[in-house]
């Protein structure tokens, strides 16, 4: 579900033609639409709504302050990695009571500036972390709460890159090391160490996964309180799969109906941290066609955004739905998918400017035949796109835009040469 589709062979978000966009912001733009992040929440919020239950959106997944700024309002809370994603989300006026903050390698004055703002929930991932978050919470006079990230060892079959709930991952502590944690930290006076977070990674298209470690973690709580421990809350993080392709990954609704019901009557809170989920398809990328190409047999679509605008395809290896944002009726397709085959579509690599080969959003993808000068739209791009890209080649940020109804406006502009070298001089 979004609100990108075709209407008589141009591409619309909400109510606005893309093209116009391109015409007034220039290209590559990436085009969000309000009313998509909106539902996510809003189905999430729904499906869970037998709980009591406290959505934080994953701000790295997409972190413009105007986007973080309708979501608050919206009464979502915030899933936070760094103490800049703690300023964008305190300047958008998110709600400090319902910030959850994880993150491996958190620095004193991060730690520090999270007590200040009296935030929800630490996520631990070590011994050590607790330690420092413990002195340092002392210093500040505070009693943070906190939640042991733990590592439930479940594969969510994604790519290796985006797997964090296994064993040999860098993240959490071992389920079975967490009583001894407890064992050790649980009763501390200055951190109420009172819940449990899990995070499996990324991009997952089954519910089982968040099922078994699910069962694990119950189980795990179960002893804990029969040692004596009072635990409040469980974090199951995020990772649902997002619609890169229509119809295949699982909605909100089947997720909570494999996590609610084991979580009825055992008196715990239950957070959620999804990004790409409500992000992902919440965003198109809109570049233009610069050059057609042949080199040997192959047929190349040079366009104007690159690796820097979005680097998911060559870092994840991950699909993105590529298609022209005007097209004659054979074209139209409200389908997105890996091999969508239609008559008259011609097999090309779709690629950008940048000196690296792995500058590529595309390889050997059947499209609609397209010349110099054609727009073409990036679907599914809203989740680690804008928020990963970068200057490399000295090419200036593309510009954000956020599409409300028939309404647009830019929400980030694009970087300037100036901009470029601004914090050099
Ligand atoms: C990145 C991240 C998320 C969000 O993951 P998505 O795949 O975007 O849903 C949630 N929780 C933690 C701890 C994360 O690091």
């Amino acid at each position: 579900m979004d609100y990108f589709s075709y209407k008589k062979g141009k591409l619309f978000a909400e109510g606005v033609d893309v093209a116009r966009i391109a015409a007034e912001v220039g290209t590559p733009v990436y085009i969000y639409s309000k009313a998509t992040f909106k539902e996510h929440l809003e189905k999430i919020r729904k499906a869970y709504g037998e709980i009591d239950t406290t959505i934080c959106y994953s701000v790295k997944a997409c972190g413009n302050i105007n986007i973080l700024r309708f979501m608050a309002e919206a009464g979502s809370g915030f899933d936070i990695v760094s103490g800049g994603e703690l300023h964008r989300v305190l300047q958008a006026g998110g709600d400090p009571s319902k910030i959850v903050y994880a993150g491996v390698g958190k620095t004193d004055k991060e730690i520090t500036e999270g007590l200040g703002a009296d935030i929800a929930y630490f996520n631990i991932e070590s011994e050590a972390e607790l330690e420092n978050l413990i002195r340092l919470a002392k210093q500040k006079n505070k009693k943070p709460r906190a939640a042991l990230r733990v590592n439930p060892d479940v594969d969510p079959e994604t790519h290796r890159y985006t797997t964090t709930g296994k064993k040999e991952t860098k993240f959490g502590v071992d389920i079975k090391r967490a009583r001894k944690v407890f064992s050790d930290y649980g009763n501390n006076r200055t951190v109420q160490l009172c819940a449990i977070h899990i995070h499996l990674g990324s991009a997952g298209h089954t519910v089982e996964p968040y099922a078994e470690a699910l069962e694990k973690v119950l189980a795990l709580i179960e002893q804990l309180r029969c040692d004596g421990f009072a635990i409040e809350a469980v974090d199951i993080g995020g990772g649902y799969g997002a619609d890169y392709i229509s119809g295949v990954s699982p909605t909100a609704a089947d997720y909570a109906s494999a996590i609610v019901p084991p979580l009825k009557g055992k008196n715990l809170k239950l957070i959620l941290e999804p990004g790409a989920s409500v992000a992902a398809n919440a965003a198109i990328l809109l570049t233009q066609v610069l050059y057609p190409k042949k080199g040997g047999d192959k047929k190349f679509i040079i366009v104007d955004a690159g690796m820097n605008d979005l680097i998911r395809p060559p870092l994840y290896d991950a699909f993105h739905f590529i298609w022209p944002s005007q097209v004659s009726d054979a074209f139209v397709t409200e389908r997105r998918d890996r091999d969508l085959q239609l008559d008259g579509t011609e097999v090309v690599d779709v690629v950008g400017p940048i000196c690296e080969s792995g500058d590529f959003f595309a390889k050997d993808r059947a499209l609609p035949p397209v010349k110099g000068g054609d727009l073409l739209s990036i679907f599914t791009a809203g989740a680690y796109g804008f928020s990963m890209s970068s200057n490399y080649n000295a090419r200036g940020r593309a510009a954000e835009v956020l599409v409300d109804n028939k309404d647009f406006s830019v929400i980030r502009r694009r970087e300037s040469y100036e901009d470029l070298i601004e914090l050099e001089k």
